[in-house]
């Protein structure tokens, strides 16, 4: 419990009015998208680089747990203060500072939504391609800490990959500018990437610049079924040798358009293994003929159902079934347990059988969607968590899943993250020894362990 003077200080620091110590309104500060919750003592909102050193100095100092936070869309509990402590809550550092469209750049503080930042871009013809679902409400900051992926990933990357340059702040104060303002930049270790992905462990971001790209003049949305995962997966190796890369390519099994076709009364082929969900991007020219390369393929390859959009109003419609698959698969349970593992995509078919299998094992539905392009596949146990049988098996689902993908050259998170969520699971992937130096960094840049204490390791 932190105390009423050190309270105090961080009032004195923030101002009165950018401190809450009120229960009622830090409960939404408490948890994250999973549901895991713990009260923090206060939640600050600093407004500069100045007030987060001398707070963190001052946590450093008192032995303060200090949790940063953007906007609580995290699926693995990493903003959860599971040890108390004040979270740092990044609302007031929101401004998108430039856009610049000579050398192909934007700056950017870390609590700006990152649909903003899309949109600003994308107004003077340029774009920004990190897409998480939760684009409308997450921060840039939260993207970052977590690598946030997305639909596009698939064709180009995923946050770490648009970030050129950081400002951070250390858990004892220190306030570092790192990377660089230019497209390239190799000088001394590239903590952007280090930063990118360390779940609000390692340091505070507070301010950005990012890569940015000319937008796509055109795209074409394409939904195929087919009657097993096989051909849907033959079809996705033969768009590879075709050397076509999608700009969006999603995956549905069976349980998951039974579920949608149910739910939403869509008109989805019935007795359909597998959904495609593919988008390609760029010249009108090549868009067109890549659209007509992979309508070819997806009938070579035996699709039972084809449809194109033939403008962007009727891709709205082809994306209803993806987008509603998450709410839609209630229907099987009351409650899922979420996972978000990644495989080579080409054994996307054998995850498929693996899951059919432990599923009949233990009982419980185990439907599966997500990213085909890059083997990302969200893979949600359907189960009554007040069952505690069905909770044990959907616990052992989960491990026999992390076996089944580390041995088939996987990782247990494409990009929730390791948060607490994961934890316990961590060292089914990472051996003793990179673990071992995971905490070796963590000590050289947090000595007193403050920053975000109880996250990734157990
Ligand atoms: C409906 C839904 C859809 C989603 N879809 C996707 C998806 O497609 N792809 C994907 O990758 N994720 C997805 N997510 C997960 C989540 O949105 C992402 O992890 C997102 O990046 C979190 O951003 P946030 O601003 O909400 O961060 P928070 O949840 O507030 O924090 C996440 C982590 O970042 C740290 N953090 C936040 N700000 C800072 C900062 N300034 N400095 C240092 N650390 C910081 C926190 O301490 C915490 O560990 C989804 C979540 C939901 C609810």
């Amino acid at each position: 419990m932190i105390s009423t003077a050190l309270l105090k200080e961080i009032s004195g620091i923030v101002g009165e009015e950018n401190l809450i110590t009120d229960q009622e309104q830090m409960a939404e500060f408490s948890a994250d998208a999973t549901k895991m919750a713990r009260m923090p003592d206060g939640v600050a909102f600093p407004s500069n680089n100045e007030q987060i050193s001398r707070i963190l100095a001052l946590a450093t100092e008192n032995g303060l747990p200090v949790v940063p936070r953007g906007a609580g869309t995290g699926m693995s509990g990493g903003a959860v203060p599971v040890q108390g402590g004040v979270v740092l809550a990044m609302d007031r550092l929101n401004r998108i500072l430039s856009v610049d469209r000579e050398n192909l750049v934007a700056k950017a503080e870390p609590g700006v939504i990152t649909a903003d930042l899309q949109q600003a871009v994308e107004a003077v013809g340029l774009f920004y391609p990190p897409d998480p679902a939760s684009l409308k409400v997450s921060t840039l900051g939260g993207n970052i800490a977590e690598c946030a992926g997305g639909l596009r990933a698939v064709k180009y990357g995923v946050t770490r990959d648009y970030v050129l340059g950081l400002t951070i702040v250390l858990p004892t104060g220190e306030i570092i500018g790192t990377g660089v303002e230019t497209r390239k930049g190799v000088a001394g270790y590239d903590l952007v990437r280090l930063i990118a992905g360390s779940e609000g462990t390692l340091a505070v971001i507070t301010a950005m610049t990012l890569r940015l790209i000319p937008k796509p003049e055109t795209k074409r949305t394409m939904v195929a079924f087919f009657e097993n995962v096989s051909m849907a997966v033959q079809t996705v190796s033969e768009m590879t040798r075709k050397r076509i890369v999608p700009a969006i390519l999603e995956f549905m099994d069976r349980l998951c358009i039974d579920c949608v076709r149910a739910e939403m009364h869509l008109d989805l082929p019935r007795n359909s293994g597998a959904m495609l969900l593919i988008e390609v991007d760029g010249n009108p020219d090549l868009v067109a003929q890549e659209a007509r390369i992979i309508e070819d393929l997806c009938g070579h390859c035996g699709a039972m159902a084809f449809q194109g959009a033939a403008d962007d109003e009727s891709a709205e419609g082809l994306w209803e079934a993806r987008r509603n698959v998450s709410p839609s698969l209630y229907k099987l349970g009351p409650h899922k347990i979420n996972e978000d593992i990644v495989v080579p995509r080409s054994r996307l078919a054998e995850l498929v059988l693996f899951l059919d299998s432990v599923s009949r094992k233990y009982g419980l539905p185990i439907p599966a969607f997500g990213h085909a392009g890059d083997g990302n596949i969200h893979v949600n146990v359907m189960l009554d968590k007040e069952a505690p049988v069905q909770l044990e098996n959907g616990y052992a689902i989960v491990r026999a899943l992390f076996e089944k993908v580390i041995q088939m050259g996987g990782t247990i998170t494409g990009e929730h993250g390791i948060g607490i969520a994961k934890a316990p699971y961590l060292a089914m992937e990472i051996p003793v020894e990179g673990i071992q130096l995971m905490k070796r960094i963590k000590k050289a840049f947090d000595p007193k362990g403050i920053l975000n204490p109880g996250k990734i390791f157990t």
